[in-house]
């Protein structure tokens, strides 16, 4: 549920000081209406050049480094040599990825954290941080393909 409004990549920029120029405020608005598709950096130019033409690749490249280490948006790398990005999400989430389609796919499971802290636990540790990526295909997949184009 969000009734609460996020604050925004533009408004943390602003809050740690950085220059926000026109083309990356719209570079930060993109990425923050894919949130949930995980796009790659030429998903993100293939946007923001459609808003503004005068956006270049390299801009995207070093608008998305920037955001990046300042730790306002997150890294994937699904395994297929792009790195994908998303904005820091409210709750954390992990994710399934369809291996024919390339999809994406969130989730949270309490047990899998619950199960996560137990381990780390275990071993001595106090649990910070985890990534889970779960590679599969559809279990219908094989009845045959569609052709996609
Ligand atoms: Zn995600």
């Amino acid at each position: 549920m969000t009734d609460e409004r996020q604050t925004t990549l533009a408004e943390m920029c602003v809050a740690k000081g950085m220059r926000m120029t026109e083309q990356r405020r719209i570079i930060a608005t993109v990425i923050e209406e894919a949130s949930d598709d995980h796009p790659d950096v030429e998903e993100l130019y293939r946007r923001s050049v459609a808003i503004d033409p005068g956006i270049s690749i390299s801009t995207v490249y070093r608008t998305v480094k920037l955001f990046e280490d300042a730790g306002m948006i997150e890294r994937h790398d699904f395994r297929d040599g792009r790195s994908r990005y998303e904005t820091v999400p409210d709750e954390h989430h992990d994710h399934l990825i369809d291996l024919r389609s390339g999809r994406v796919i969130e989730f949270r499971s309490e047990e899998i954290e619950a199960l996560q802290e137990f381990m780390a636990k275990k071993l001595g540790y106090k649990l910070v941080d985890h990534r889970l990526e779960l590679y599969g295909v559809p279990l219908s997949s094989s009845k045959g393909e569609k052709g996609d184009g």
